[in-house]
Order: C-alpha cells, then sequence, then structure tokens
C-alpha cells in the first residue's frame, strides 16, 4: 500500500495523469471508441469506457498488482516498446490514492458471460470480484482522488483548471491515434467529440478540429524521410507566431513527448525567423526505429532517449528549417491532402 503510494507520488500528480495512463491503457487494448466521463474537473470522478479487447475475469486482479504488465513478457522486449504502457504501474498506483473500479468484459469469453468488476480494498488492498453485465471492453472508475492522501488534495486546483489539463491531456493522446474516436464528457455535458479518422483528408479535419482549425489553415505540412527516419505533421508559418507553448506537439513513434533535443531542434530552426519572445506551433510526428528510442526514462513516459541523438536533432532541424524555405510556402496544408 505505501509502496503503491510512493510510486502514485511519480505518476499521479493530479486528474489529468489519472486520465493519461486509463486513456493510454485504453488505446493499449485495441479499442476504437473511446468515452471519458468526468465530474468536478476529475476530483469526484473519471471514468473511462472502451471498446478494446478487455481483461478476463482470472487477470483482473493481476491488472490491479504493482508491476504487473501483460504487455511485456522477456526483458528484451523493453528494447523495443510498442505500447504506450509497460510499467505495470499505473492502475495499482491510482488504487492507492482513489477508489478504483476496474470492470471488463474479455473479447474472448462466452457472448452470453457477464463481465466482472473488481475493486483493491484496505490496507492489504485485497481484491474483490463482482459479476457486472456489461459490452465487451474495459471501464474504470477512479472516485475521490486523494482522498486518503490530504497533502496531495492541497494541490488540487479550481475545478477549471484540473479540467482544461484534462482536456489537454485527452488532445495529446487524440493526436496520437488518428483511428481512435473520443468523445469527454464534464459534469454531464458533452464537451469535446473526436471522431477516428480513415483518409488523410479526415485525418487533418481531425487534426483541425483538435489543436485549431486556425492552426491548419495557414499551418505548413511536412513529410522528409531519411533511412529509417521520418518526420512528418504541420507547422505554423513564421509569421503566424503565437507567445505562449500552447499548440506545440511532438510524438515519437505514436507517443506524446516533451523532450528538449526535439524542441531544441525545432526552435533552432525557426530561430531568425520570429521576433524574439514569439514561438511556433506544431504537430509533428517522428517515426524511427523502436530500437533507436528508449521510453523507459521516466515513469510518466514523457522524455524519451535516442541512441543517437545527435542524428535525431540535425535530422530534425534540417527537415524543419526545410519546410519554412520561402519556396515551399505554395504548398500550404490547404493544398495537400
Ligand atoms: P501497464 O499499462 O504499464 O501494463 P497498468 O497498471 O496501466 O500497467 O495496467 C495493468 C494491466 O491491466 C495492463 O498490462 C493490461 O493487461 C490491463 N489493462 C489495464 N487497462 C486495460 C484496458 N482498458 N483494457 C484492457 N486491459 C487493460
Ligand atoms: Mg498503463
Amino acid at each position: 500500500m505505501l509502496a503503491n503510494q510512493i510510486a502514485a507520488g511519480e505518476v499521479v500528480e493530479r486528474p489529468s495523469s489519472v486520465v493519461k495512463e486509463l486513456l493510454e491503457n485504453a488505446v493499449d487494448a485495441g479499442a476504437t471508441r473511446i468515452q471519458l466521463d468526468i465530474e468536478r474537473g476529475g476530483t469526484r470522478l473519471i471514468r473511462i469506457t472502451d471498446d478494446g479487447h478487455g481483461i478476463e475475469r482470472d487477470q483482473l486482479e493481476l491488472a490491479l498488482a504493482r508491476h504487473a504488465t501483460s504487455k511485456i513478457q522477456y526483458t528484451d522486449d523493453l528494447k523495443a516498446i510498442h505500447t504506450l504502457g509497460f510499467r505495470g504501474e499505473a492502475l495499482a498506483s491510482i488504487s492507492s490514492v482513489a477508489r478504483l473500479s476496474l470492470s471488463s468484459k474479455a473479447s474472448n469469453s462466452a457472448s452470453d458471460a457477464a463481465g466482472w468488476s473488481a475493486i483493491a480494498q484496505g490496507q492489504d488492498m485485497a481484491v474483490e470480484l463482482q459479476p457486472r453485465p456489461m459490452p465487451v471492453g474495459t471501464i474504470v472508475e477512479v472516485r475521490d482522488l486523494f482522498f486518503n492522501t490530504p497533502a496531495r488534495q492541497k494541490f488540487l486546483r479550481a475545478e477549471r483548471t484540473e479540467y482544461v489539463h484534462i482536456e489537454e491531456t485527452l488532445k495529446r493522446v487524440a493526436l496520437a491515434s488518428s483511428q481512435v474516436a473520443f468523445t469527454l464528457k464534464h459534469n454531464g455535458k458533452v464537451t469535446k467529440r473526436i471522431p477516428a479518422a480513415q483518409s488523410p483528408e479526415q485525418q487533418k479535419q481531425r487534426i483541425g478540429s483538435i489543436v485549431s482549425n486556425r492552426f491548419l489553415s495557414q499551418a505548413l505540412h511536412l513529410d522528409t524521410r531519411i533511412d529509417s527516419l521520418r518526420l512528418w505533421g504541420w507547422l505554423s508559418r513564421p509569421e503566424h507566431h503565437q507567445n505562449s507553448n500552447l499548440s506545440q506537439y511532438v510524438f515519437v513513434n505514436g507517443r506524446a513527448v516533451r523532450d528538449r533535443t526535439l524542441n531544441h531542434a525545432i526552435r533552432q530552426s525557426y530561430q531568425d525567423l520570429l521576433p524574439t519572445g514569439r514561438v511556433p506551433a506544431y504537430v509533428l510526428y517522428l517515426e524511427l526505429d523502436a530500437e533507436q528510442v528508449d521510453v523507459n526514462v521516466h515513469p510518466t513516459k514523457h522524455e524519451v532517449r535516442f541512441s543517437d541523438a545527435r542524428q535525431v536533432h540535425d535530422f530534425i532541424s534540417r527537415a524543419v528549417a526545410e519546410a519554412l524555405q520561402p519556396q515551399n510556402e505554395v504548398l500550404s496544408a490547404d493544398d495537400l491532402s
């Protein structure tokens, strides 16, 4: 219990950190629709419903245990991670600082079988199972975040602030998973609907609806490959600068990151093109061999480490600089689909 609460200190900072972990689990489970219900900025309730492959009854208890992950079988897998989760920490950590229930019906269970609901309670976190009729997929409910850790509760901000963080988290996950549809409800009202995208045209529209149509209508499109490296996405024209780091999104192999090497490389390419204090907006996807990048650097998995950081840095700053060349401006995002 205590070990879980300590781990929770690293993983669960605020409601949006819970949302991030649960959304990533749903994506990892192959969900095509994910519904997120939030009450009071996530402090009273966070419920995530997905239509992924679900969890079998006899695996539910394990899913709530610390360092139990179904995503890694061999230590070698750590060198080439293809799922968003892999540490097996999130559910155990969250259930140590909130009232968490995990309900699921596995896709390989008999069609007339009910799903099962698991709750870990008490000092020893004993797991209790109950039948729960539901369609195939998983429902995770997290109530009363930090009810047993008053020190953390004090750091919670206004409902509106926590909600904005949740929305931002959803945007990041949604930008990374264009084939998934998301719905966000806050206090019973739908506040965001993000459809799945099939075609490149739909994907472009989807990015406009997540980031902003104003960004997308002026943004430059880029798609550059060198050897096993590929960088693609959209970036703001130099004359469309902003003063905050909002709308700056970078994904490495489908994972949202905040990485200094990458941010530096991008900023460098804009350096002489923007007035001081102004910054660009961008949605950029970097793809490279899973062996060339280590995502197991920090529990929140925001940072990554490249086996050849210099190569990645140079590739990105060159690709971005090229996209910003005036002659490329005829190739605006609107011309591409
Ligand atoms: P990790 O994602 O690092 O494996 P978690 O604590 O987030 O660890 O989840 C533990 C395990 O519970 C996962 O490995 C997975 O087997 C199972 N699980 C969690 N959420 C879901 C979900 N939405 N659908 C299917 N399985 C899930
Ligand atoms: Mg996880």
